[in-house]
């Protein structure tokens, strides 16, 4: 049955069909992990788990199949460090069940009147940032005292960020009954003495990643808006020589759906997901085999077993649950000696999941910009200027010679050929098909910003802090930037990736230290600025295109592709 994997963690049927309808096909590691243990309800729990790896189920699920919904009281809490990531985690949660369910997110920075009304009127489960829920809670209009789980998501940024003392407070107000579910990504010193003053029974669960090495197959990611993800996908096909190729999502939804946009922009395109049965995936899969179709989009699960060689690019519309399966979905190309190729998009919400990824696969993943219009086309000219030349040397074309000489009678040679390429093309070399994909730096997060407990008073200044970084934190010093210095504080910009071990190398000085209080943590969002510059990723400058005598894929859903010639690959 499809979502047995599902059934058997113990999920009820109404939260089944609930994950049917979003299109889960199989648990994600981290939810195998914890949901059976959630369930049980017994446990505090410690989960170690990146974001993008379906954590956000791994708490939710289990919490919406225990609570008693229309209670008309706050039976879970969940802090999140940041409102986008409060939004994101609520509107997840909803969508696991539909109808008497009330989730509500409380942020900084919305209206409060709007917050108060959602509060009186009884909610089951509130999502929120700990500044503004404790703001509640300090006036009353938040009541914990039914409260059943507290859930700490990303509780290592909550603890960068400085909220360990609103976490502390916010717990003061929740009954001593209350499991709580911790959900990091690292798990620094911190997070255990949080865990020991306040948790029980603690059961620590993380999904061990097995050593994982993907380094056959050439790498590259791109950069894209999620909504801009689908024109992305098109234009690396249209640039292709004969792009055959299989397209992962992460639902059978997002598969349905893509095909759908796909064969509407009239590509050859299949999808495979767990709800097609196997007699239509043995036809599809033969087709695709034959060529008949060059595009093969597909769940994780769809794609097991697929045995098909000779793919030119495998293409992560969304990005793998995990490392493992990043590995797995990548090696169906470049099998056998082929070479072929990896194509990652990133959107900004992915990006993190990302950077541990890449960590973890220990590839060299590059980063590269997406062909333009003008590459595009300009690629499709040479491609018609080399089938004329295949065709004047290796075919017939005595039938064209009379209808040839009387146009030419008529019409000036350029007119006449460039009227036939307008008939036999369409609008195939106008830049304007390809709109403007604006370029993104998903990385919003290459860097940090830190706060820096030292100022002017005790004798700071930009350099002195940069050469503290340097020394004590091994930090290059062209990589630190935009150190400001105040009177009893400092900020600097550093590498996003160094910031966490920064920290913890600076809070360790204890000579340094003014008082009690931590020497460094992230800065506040209140804190940053806004007119440095936000990134400080180098852009390869490279974009995306293979050789110059490359093709264009001609649109048209009927095409035979194992028609099509053989052209020498390139690399890029
Ligand atoms: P999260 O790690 O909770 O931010 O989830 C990342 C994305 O993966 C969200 O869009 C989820 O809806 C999706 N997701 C979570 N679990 C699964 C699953 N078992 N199968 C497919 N997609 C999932």
């Amino acid at each position: 049955m499809i979502l047995e994997a599902f059934k058997e963690l113990g999920l009820s049927d109404r939260t089944l069909d609930a994950l049917a309808a979003k299109g889960f096909e199989t648990p994600s590691p981290i939810q195998r992990l914890t949901i059976p243990v959630m369930l049980q309800n017994r446990n505090d729990i410690i989960a170690q788990a990146q974001t993008g790896t379906g954590k956000t189920a791994a708490f939710g699920l289990p919490i919406v199949e225990l609570l008693e919904p229309r209670a008309k009281q706050v039976q879970a809490l969940i802090l999140a460090p940041t409102r986008e990531l409060a939004i994101q985690v609520n509107d997840e949660i909803q969508s696991f069940r539909k109808g008497d369910l009330r989730v509500t997110p409380i942020y900084g920075g919305a209206a409060m009147n709007e917050q108060l009304r959602r509060l009186r009127a009884g909610v089951d489960i509130v999502v929120g940032t700990p500044g503004r829920i404790l703001d509640h809670l300090r006036r009353g209009t938040l009541d914990l005292s039914s409260l059943r789980w507290l859930v700490l998501d990303e509780a290592d940024e909550m603890l960068n960020m400085g909220f360990i003392d609103d976490v502390d407070e916010i717990l003061s107000y929740a009954p001593d009954e209350r499991r709580i579910f911790l959900f990091s990504a690292t798990m620094p010193d911190r997070i255990a003495g949080l865990s020991r003053k306040y948790m029980r029974d603690i059961e620590v669960l993380r999904v061990e990643n097995k050593q994982v090495t993907a380094d056959l197959t050439d790498q590259i990611y791109f950069e894209v808006r999620e909504s801009d993800k689908f024109d992305a996908l098109t234009r690396i096909i249209d640039v292709e020589n004969d792009f055959y190729g299989i397209v992962f999502c992460r639902t059978k939804v997002a598969v349905d759906q893509l095909v759908n946009n796909l064969l509407e922009r009239g590509y050859a395109a299949e999808g495979l997901h767990g709800d097609v049965s196997q007699s239509q995936r043995e036809k599809i899969l033969r087709k695709f085999k034959k060529r008949h179709s060059n595009i093969l989009v597909a769940t994780d699960v769809a794609a097991r077993g697929i045995d098909v060689s000779n793919l030119t690019h495998v293409i992560n519309y969304s990005l793998p649950q995990d490392p493992e399966s990043y590995v797995h979905r990548i090696g169906r190309t470049g099998r056998a000696g082929n070479e072929g190729t990896a194509i990652t998009f990133i959107s900004p919400a992915e990006n993190r999941q990302f950077m541990f990824l890449q960590r973890q696969v220990k590839a060299e993943i590059r980063k590269e910009t997406l062909p333009t219009g003008h590459d595009i086309v300009e690629m499709k000219k040479l491609k018609i200027k080399d089938e004329l030349a295949e065709i004047v040397e290796n075919e017939t074309y005595a039938d064209y010679d009379e209808i040839a000489r009387e146009l030419l009678a008529e019409l000036d040679p350029e007119v006449a050929l460039a009227a036939l390429m307008r008939l036999a093309f369409k609008n195939e070399l106008d830049e304007s098909n390809y709109p403007e994909i604006r370029r993104i730096d998903v990385n919003r997060r290459g860097t940090s910003r830190l706060f820096i407990g030292l100022g002017k008073s005790s004798g700071y200044r930009p350099k002195l802090i940069v050469e503290l970084l340097a020394r004590e934190c091994g930090i290059p010093q062209q990589k630190i930037d935009d150190v400001k210095c105040m009177d009893d504080f400092s900020f600097a910009t550093i590498p996003f990736q160094d910031a966490e071990a920064a920290m913890k190398k600076l809070n360790s000085l204890r000579e340094l230290a003014q008082d009690d209080r931590p020497l460094a943590k992230l800065a506040k969002e209140s804190e940053k600025q806004s007119d440095r510059n936000p990134n400080g990723v180098r852009d390869s400058g490279r974009n995306y295109r293979r050789g110059p005598r490359d093709s264009y894929q001609r649109r048209g859903g009927s095409q035979d592709y194992s028609k099509r010639r053989d052209h020498t690959r390139r690399k890029y």
